[in-house]
């Protein structure tokens, strides 16, 4: 697998206006896009920090995966992904290795990336995404 830097950690928040004026004010980084994933019931809020991202999610939807994950575990860091050199090659090995996966394939994710999770119960408790910008 080759994995080049961490391309985003995912936040869940329950008041995204007040989380980005957080970032904002406070840590003084700027909200450069805001976009809906319907499919995941999300609004994402994404700032730069260096080649990283932070991407804050909140749920549109209390049925989808970050409403549950809020009402179960409270607002706070949810997942982090790894930028990955041939997603659908590193999500085979890492299958062929054991590792649980939430995503068997590639699917589109924000900033039009394709991205796949591996479950937490195979990463020592951190929900892992793995994606590739094919557009680069
Ligand atoms: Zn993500």
């Amino acid at each position: 697998m080759n994995i080049t830097h961490i391309e985003h950690i995912g936040i869940a928040v329950s008041n995204m206006e007040e989380a980005i004026a957080y970032y904002e004010n406070i840590l003084g980084m700027k909200c450069y896009a805001i976009e809906e994933v319907k499919d995941q019931k999300v609004k994402t809020a994404f700032f730069m920090v260096g080649q990283t991202k932070i991407e804050l999610l909140e749920s549109t939807d209390p049925e989808g995966p970050i409403g549950k994950f809020i009402e179960k575990k409270g607002a706070g860091i949810h997942h982090m992904a790894f930028a990955v050199k041939g997603i659908e090659e590193a999500l085979e090995e890492t299958a062929a290795k054991g590792v649980t996966l939430i995503d068997k394939a590639p699917r589109k994710g924000a900033e039009g990336l394709d991205i796949a999770f591996l479950h937490p119960k195979s990463t020592y408790g951190v929900l892992t995404e793995l994606c590739e910008n094919k557009s680069k």
